[in-house]
């Protein structure tokens, strides 16, 4: 088994998701494929994926890392009760805090993470029903 080979399916299998998956879930995806694989293999790739920008790690308020086939920009919303995370509209802009030349002074300052939180459609239906 090739490593690229294995990068790849990878990829696809989280390329086939918009629920942004953990690396457990993804392993038990990808052993449908590779029966072989080890999860340290699966976790080693994400995180190849994630640092070469192919893709995106997400480190929510979740307990695990969640994984996101889409490496651009863009705003998610956590469940709080069901732990789901959906993509909020591509467009959506947010004014964020202007940091100044003083407070940024040797610092490197890379990006930012921007998580809103809730009840996910069903689980709001769900709450009001109950
Ligand atoms: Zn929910
Ligand atoms: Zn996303």
């Amino acid at each position: 088994m090739r490593n690229t080979e294995q990068k790849s399916v990878i990829l696809e299998v989280l390329q086939t998701h918009k629920d942004h998956p953990t690396a457990d879930q993804l392993y038990s995806e990808v052993r449908e494929r590779l029966p072989k694989i080890s999860l340290g293999t699966v976790y080693r790739n994400l995180e190849k994926l994630s640092s070469s920008g192919v893709i995106m790690k997400l480190e929510l308020g979740g307990n695990q890392k969640r994984f996101d086939p889409n490496p651009m920009d863009h705003y998610h919303f956590r469940c709080i009760t069901c732990s789901s995370i959906e993509d909020l509209p591509q467009d959506l802009k947010v004014d964020l805090p202007d940091i100044n030349s003083e407070t940024r002074s040797n610092r490197v300052i890379l990006g930012t993470t921007l998580e809103y939180y809730g009840y996910c459609e069903e689980c709001a239906a769900n709450k009001i029903l109950n």
